[in-house]
């Protein structure tokens, strides 16, 4: 699976742990020098691409156990 498929797969069948787990992950990497290396204010943050992918392959490693064990499919 690629990055983007992972994302996507978890933010379909995972919606709120996404985005908890994602919020966490920001507050976390946030700091006053954004990883692009800009000064990083809110607005900076919401608009860098190099920020939300860096949150995005944090949140997805965070939650790499629910890719292999998706929601509904059981072994009935
Ligand atoms: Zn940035």
């Amino acid at each position: 699976m690629k990055v983007d498929e992972k994302r996507d797969f978890l933010r379909k069948n995972y919606l709120g742990e996404w985005l908890k787990t994602r919020q966490m992950v920001e507050d976390k990497i946030s700091n006053n020098i954004c990883v692009c290396g800009k000064l990083a204010t809110g607005f900076h943050e919401r608009c860098c691409r190099k920020f939300h992918k860096k949150v995005d392959a944090e949140t997805i490693k965070l939650m790499e156990h629910l890719l292999l064990n998706p929601k509904g499919v059981s072994n009935e």
